[in-house]
């Protein structure tokens, strides 16, 4: 049960111990959150514990410390199946990250569905990790890859995107919400559409799934990929969730120990799910330790931690709109607590190294999204992205290091 008291931003920030480092001689201001979020005590303590008391290896072995090992890697199972409310926990595969799951379902799904003139649909918001893995497997199979178009303020151009679907569409791979921009698409509604077409959905989730609320058996999606580093978790997991007959339907990613039942020199059969797609010793340290990134968000509760960063978001838009030349890109109204800008004359870059000085930590560049960037007619961005540990006095202390570092560039 998620906590009806008062948001306690300073109790949260004291588990992060981060948080307490200087940068520069300054207090760290981290606003670098969509490339990672910082970890709570317990999930720093979770990798501590496992390496001194329980480390070995799972699944396998008839000992105690593999029974301890085991029966906590399949509890990150169970938690991630409940945070993202998957029916089953045979649906939900351990990979290194949002790039790994994907680049696992364009190979082994691919590899057996894709054929030459067959289409997959993604989107102008794609990262980089949802573009190069799809011209990857099209460039073998002679498929082809078509793109949802934006509009000026980076919203998907929903009736493009109908147009585009036809019989010959076979995966639909869109984002969920933006990293660079951090617009929220209107995924439900693109998802029903690629299924009316009799196409799959894929939705990359790695910013979506810290912020809001999802439900894969709800939102229909055929697979929804997301990264352990961006959910408060270590860095090195990721989650590939898939309807389980169409995991069953697909061939294995990688081949070694683990992902089978029986090996002969002439053949091997594959294992059941999920092991059919984990081959060789994973992370299990890492692995171990992401459930207690999800049980920070529980704890505190998600529907808290996405109204605190909504203030925060729209405090920061507010001061931001008053510095001259400045101009917020993707200023929607549906969005994840990411804010990206431009200024009029200003390289982000030499405004990064600026504010680093001042111990404020931002993103600047194309975000591994450089076709959205040429869409937007812009270099880059400047990105501060929140997280629930962020305060309205942090976001005064940017501006103001904002408003000097101008005064110096100008
Ligand atoms: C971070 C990110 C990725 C890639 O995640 P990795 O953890 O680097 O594999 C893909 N898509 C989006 C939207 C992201 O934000």
């Amino acid at each position: 049960m998620a906590s009806t008291l008062p948001y306690d931003v300073q109790s949260i920030r004291s588990e992060f111990p981060i948080l307490q480092r200087k940068v520069k001689g300054k207090s760290l201001v981290y606003f670098d959150n969509a490339a990672t979020a910082q970890k709570p005590k317990q999930v720093i303590d979770a990798i501590t514990h496992y390496y001194s008391h329980y480390n070995a290896n799972i699944h396998r072995g008839l000992h105690t410390l593999a029974d301890e090992a085991t029966a906590a890697f399949e509890a990150s199972r169970a938690a991630v199946q409940a945070f993202i409310g998957a029916k089953q926990h045979e649906e939900i595969i351990f990979t290194k990250g949002t790039t790994e799951s994907i680049n696992l379902v364009s190979n082994a799904w691919g590899n057996v569905f894709l054929e030459a003139g067959d289409e997959i649909i993604i989107s102008s918001l794609e990262h980089h990790a949802n573009i190069v893995p799809w011209q990857m497997i099209a460039e073998r199979k002679g498929a082809v890859i078509r793109v949802i178009p934006i509009d000026a303020d980076g919203r998907l151009d929903m009736e493009a995107y109908k147009k585009m679907l036809s019989s010959k569409t076979k995966m639909v791979s869109v984002v969920h919400a933006s990293n660079a921009l951090g617009v929220i698409n209107p995924i439900e509604q693109i998802i029903q559409l690629a299924h009316q077409h009799g196409a799959l959905a894929l939705v990359d989730g790695a910013q979506s799934a810290v912020h809001l609320d999802i439900d894969v058996q709800s939102l229909d999606c055929d697979f929804f990929v997301f990264s352990g580093h961006k959910t408060y978790g270590p860095t090195g997991v990721g989650i590939l969730y898939g309807k389980r007959h169409i995991l069953e339907s697909m061939q294995p990613y990688q081949g070694g120990g683990e992902m089978i039942k029986e090996v002969s020199f002439e053949k091997s059969t594959y294992n059941e799910l999920p092991f059919k797609f984990e081959a060789g010793t994973p992370n299990i340290a890492d692995v171990i330790a992401l459930q207690f990134g999800i049980d920070f968000i529980s704890r505190i509760g998600k529907a808290a931690i996405r109204q605190h960063e909504a203030e925060l978001l729209a405090y920061a838009s507010s001061k931001l709109r008053l510095v001259e030349g400045l101009k917020i890109r993707g200023d929607v109204e549906e969005k994840v607590s990411v804010v990206s800008f431009t200024i009029e004359g200003v390289h982000p870059q030499d405004l990064a190294i600026l504010l680093d000085n001042q111990g404020i930590a931002v993103r600047t560049g194309h975000h591994c999204a450089q076709p959205l960037m040429n869409c937007l007619g812009v270099v880059g961005t400047t990105r501060a992205s929140f997280a629930a540990y962020n305060t309205i006095e942090e976001i005064d202390i940017l501006i103001e290091a904002l408003n000097k570092s101008l005064k110096m560039l100008k």
